[in-house]
């Protein structure tokens, strides 16, 4: 018997959020169901909700940072048990046999995961988000959230969190290396938190310096604005490590100069149009490119320890069911210090099926 489930739900894109309900399966062996307490809302909900990034599925429910209680374990379950603290990130199952799985990065599945909204389970059926108040995943796609870390805080760590330790781990940001991190915005600002407790020296390069004393309380140790244009010039072979967080066009060249020898741009916003630079950026310093896309299950409970023990989280204003339409508009003027989290307890059970 599938579980009708309250939940936000957009009917076609761009449209306002309304109160609905879903259906989600029936407890199985392996699954987990969870009382959503809070999602978080990242860029990309905004990005599949308006349709920025091509086709997506209607009616969506968005939600791909889940922080949440579980009420009840499949036959089967031992990773989890009731009562627990949990979360859900990005994506909800992968194939598990292909070699980016065995090698603990679902989220480069070669068959295609399964994401957690938007997206379809492998038999056809289609996923909803966090923007609901409970939730059925597989054990193995769940995480242990850390007693340490308020489950509202928690929720952006799922995504915003992951998106920004991966990157900075797998180019070995610590001690002695210049990390700098373009936007100043939900993961931003986790980027800065992680690249500091990793021991990076990092430096911020947001628009302006309206968040600056915000920035550097959260561990920058510089922080510059970009809108003035003689910025990055004088920041030039500076960084080892630049992360950007930007969903819009960027001037690639005039930041790759700001990279030492052997310097890595990498991409984690993600903007709708293909973005351009001179081959000569690259080569003037054996400087390159690169993309990252959130992280595998194992670096993700990884990155909720680690910011556990070193007292990090993000830093939400919470908001109920009613602010969600109103919300988007604010991210996507820049208006949020740092994360929106929706407290799911606000969204109620409607009498009619929206889905
Ligand atoms: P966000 O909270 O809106 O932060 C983005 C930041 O970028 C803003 O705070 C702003 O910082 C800066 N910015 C915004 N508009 C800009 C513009 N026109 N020009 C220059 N800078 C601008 O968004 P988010 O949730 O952090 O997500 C950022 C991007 O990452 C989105 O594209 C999202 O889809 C993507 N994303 C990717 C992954 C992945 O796995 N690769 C995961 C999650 C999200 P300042 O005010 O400091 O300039
Ligand atoms: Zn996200
Ligand atoms: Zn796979």
């Amino acid at each position: 018997m599938p579980i009708s489930t309250p939940a936000l739900v957009v009917l076609t894109p761009g449209q306002a959020f309304e109160r609905g309900t879903i259906d989600r399966r029936d407890v199985g062996p392996n699954d987990v169901l969870i009382d959503i307490a809070y999602a978080g809302i990242c860029h990309s909900d905004i990005h599949q909700a308006r349709e920025e990034w091509g086709r997506a599925i209607f009616p969506m429910v968005p939600g791909h940072e889940i922080a949440g209680i579980v009420r009840e374990v499949g036959a089967k379950v031992t990773k989890h048990a009731v009562g627990d603290r949990v979360g859900i990130g990005c994506f909800v199952d992968s194939c598990r046999e292909c070699e980016n799985c065995l090698a603990g990065e679902e989220q480069f599945c070669l068959k295609g995961n399964v994401a957690t909204y938007n997206g379809r389970q492998y038999d056809g059926s289609e996923t909803y988000g966090g923007y609901s108040t409970l939730i059925v995943a597989d054990e193995n796609y769940v995480l242990r959230i850390p007693d340490g870390i308020p489950l509202d805080a928690a929720a952006p760590l799922l995504c915003a969190g992951i998106t920004t330790y991966s990157p900075l781990r797998h180019w070995n940001a610590g001690p002695g290396t210049r990390v700098a991190v373009i936007g100043m915005g939900g993961l931003g600002h986790m980027a800065v938190q992680i690249a500091h407790a990793m021991g990076a020296h990092v430096t911020v390069l947001s628009r302006t310096l309206a968040k600056q004393d915000e920035g550097l309380a959260l561990g920058a140790d510089e922080y510059f604005a970009t809108a003035d244009p003689s910025t990055l010039k004088s920041l030039r072979n500076r960084f080892d490590l630049i992360i950007n967080t930007v969903s819009a066009d960027i001037d690639v060249d005039r930041y790759l100069s700001t990279l030492r020898l052997d310097g890595a741009l990498v991409f984690v916003g993600l903007p709708e149009k293909p973005q351009r630079f001179r081959v000569f950026s690259l080569t003037g310093a054996r400087r390159s490119i690169a993309g990252s896309n959130i992280g595998g299950i194992r670096e993700t409970q990884e990155m909720l320890d680690f910011c556990a023990d070193h007292r990090i989280a993000s830093v939400i204003e919470t908001i109920t069911a009613d602010d969600v339409t109103g919300a988007y508009d604010r991210v996507v003027r820049g208006d949020v210090r740092y994360r929106f989290v929706i407290d799911t307890g606000t969204i109620p059970a409607a009498t009619v099926p929206a889905v």
